[in-house]
């Protein structure tokens, strides 16, 4: 049996694809966490995208992916990730 103590929290890990941003800001006055932040780089559309501030503080809630409309952002589980890393392992 699982009880809730027992449970850990999810952890995302943030994917940006620099180029297809622009620099809106929703995904960084959204994310409940505040994970993300505008860099002062600009890409190639000349807007400045968003860069990971504390990946750790990410609680996997897609926010920032279902807001943006650029589909620039987008996230992943991190368990899953090490999961399918630790079973490719000989
Ligand atoms: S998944 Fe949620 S917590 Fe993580 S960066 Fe996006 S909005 Fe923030
Ligand atoms: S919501 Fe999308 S387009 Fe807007 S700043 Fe974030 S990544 Fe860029």
């Amino acid at each position: 049996m699982v009880y809730f103590g027992d449970l850990k929290p999810k952890k995302g890990k943030i994917h940006i694809n620099k180029d297809r941003c622009k620099g809106c800001a929703f995904c960084v006055e959204y994310c409940p966490e505040d994970v993300l932040e505008l860099s002062e780089e600009f890409n190639a559309k000349g807007y400045h995208p968003p860069f990971v501030k504390h990946e750790d503080k990410c609680l996997y809630c897609q926010l920032c992916e279902t807001i943006c409309p650029e589909y620039a952002i987008f996230v992943t589980l991190k368990e899953e990730e090490e999961r399918e890393k630790d079973e490719s392992r000989p």
